[in-house]
């Protein structure tokens, strides 16, 4: 099987990666509102039976018989309700006197209690020996318990008291501890609803799973494209140096065997033979010079290195340099500077080569008889120095790609003349270093102009 590489690889696992962290605050999220719409639930359903106890409560209080114990006084205040040790058939209502809502043993079912929490009656369908009242002193108490069906009741207990009205006239009534009153109320309806946004929130989740899968792929293939970009232009340059380091070395291992089967007859072939070997030996130590330099401009920059720097001082030494060049070209080359103290924060050496190449490039590209000029103005708080010829120009569309690595509009003329065809990316390496920018402006058959704007010191 094809091997994937290692950026699709990278964009599996950076969606990989999104997808799981998103996977786990949406499962998160899901989980949260389940459980804040279930304690909803259980408050709504708590409340409710705690409002129908406080009114059976209030209710039973005066109708309660003295003692609490399975009697006929008792059966007569609630009917429907068993007393302990009867049968118990399932009315079709209950307690139809007391709270509407209590009337469905399906949902609801009621016992009392005596004092020590035996059960003296209850309502049918009860469950017959869940647990005996437990409220403490303190307050009411819940519980969950199951029904005779097997079904889950949520169970209230409180105390339940009746007024007692003493002998002596005039005297207050006494509230009396009678026992506990139970009220349970069926869990089916919780359960189902629990069950089905259970079910509701898993069915969301995958399905949010699903669409963050696709969103995670896309938003790595976003990530990565820059990397791809990036990652495509190395493989291209990397390829390209190869490609330029092997011609030379071809040439010159190709002048030593010839020369190693057929030694040279006499001094001036020894000395061909030498200018050859030395020509593409310059041109490889050139290369390999350029792609070192492109390789620590690319890298970070020796903050040691960095001090303000005179560009009309840079102007000049390499006006200087390259006017014996300039003369054996037949090229009049000019200085226009009326600003004396345009200095920049940057790295001398660099600046030298970035003006450097620059003019080397306008009088390589000018034919005899032409003009370069170099000029320097001040804009803002930015110096501007500006390479300006009279030669071939540049074509709109080479215009884009003059500052690729190895481009060149005319390869053969460019590597005749030494060019490496790095000596532009150099330049707009070196601008970026410097925080500046660059431009071209050109025609073809007038000449070019190359702008570069760099930020002054201080
Ligand atoms: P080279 O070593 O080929 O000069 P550069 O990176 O310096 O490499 O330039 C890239 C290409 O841009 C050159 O091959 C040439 O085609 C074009 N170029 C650069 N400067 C000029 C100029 N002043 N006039 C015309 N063409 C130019």
């Amino acid at each position: 099987m094809a091997n994937p590489g290692p950026i699709p690889r990278s964009r599996l696992r950076l969606a990989a990666v999104y997808l799981a962290v998103i996977g786990v605050i949406l499962y998160g999220a899901g989980l949260g509102m389940f459980g804040l719409l279930m304690r909803a639930n259980w408050t709504a359903l708590e409340r409710e039976v705690e409002t129908l106890a406080g009114t059976l409560h209030d209710s039973l209080k005066p109708l309660l018989p003295e003692e609490a114990r399975p009697s006929t006084e008792l059966a007569a205040v609630l009917p429907g309700l068993c007393l302990v040790g009867d049968p118990c058939p399932s009315p079709p209502s209950l307690i139809s006197r007391h709270a509407v809502s209590v009337t469905d043993p399906e949902r609801f079912y009621l016992r009392l209690l005596d004092p020590r929490g035996v059960l003296i009656a209850h309502s049918p369908g009860s469950p017959s020996h869940s647990p005996r009242a437990k409220t403490e002193r303190s307050g009411p108490a819940w519980s969950v318990v199951s029904g005779p069906g097997g079904d889950r009741f949520l169970q209230y207990s409180i105390h339940l008291h009746h007024s007692h009205t003493p002998a002596r006239a005039g005297a207050n009534a006494l509230e009396l501890d009678w026992g506990y009153l139970q009220i349970g109320r069926s869990l089916r309806g919780l359960d189902a609803e629990r069950e089905r946004l259970w079910w509701a929130t898993q069915t969301i989740v995958v399905f949010a799973l699903l669409v963050a899968g696709l969103a995670s792929w896309w938003l790595s293939g976003l990530a990565m494209s820059p990397l791809l970009a990036a990652y495509r232009q190395q493989e291209q340059f990397t390829s390209d140096a190869a490609h330029e380091l092997r011609a030379p070395l071809a040439n010159l291992m190709a002048v030593v065997d010839a020369n190693r089967t057929q030694p040279p007859a006499d001094a001036v072939a020894r000395e061909q033979m030498l200018a050859a070997v030395y020509g593409q030996g310059q041109r490889l130590s050139r290369l390999i010079s350029d792609l070192l330099l492109l390789a620590r401009l690319d890298g970070p920059e020796a903050a040691a290195a960095v001090q303000p720097c005179s560009l009309p001082q840079i102007a000049r030494d390499l006006l200087e340099e390259t006017s014996e060049a300039a003369a054996a070209a037949q090229v009049q080359l000019r200085l226009l500077s009326g600003e004396d103290d345009l200095n920049v924060l940057g790295v001398e050496s660099e600046l030298y080569r970035l003006v450097s190449n620059l003019l080397q490039n306008a009088m390589q590209y000018t034919p005899p008889g032409g003009e370069v000029v170099l000029s320097l103005k001040r804009e803002g708080n930015h110096g501007v120095l500006q390479v300006e010829d009279s030669g071939i120009g540049i074509t709109p569309a080479d215009q884009q790609r003059i500052f690729d690595r190895f481009f060149r509009s005319d390869p053969g003329r460019s590597r005749r003349q030494g060019g490496t065809g790095l000596g532009l990316s150099i330049v707009a390496a070196i601008v970026r270093r410097h925080h500046g920018q660059i431009s071209v402006d050109s025609k073809v058959g007038s000449g070019s102009v190359f702008a570069v704007k760099i930020p002054l010191a201080g």
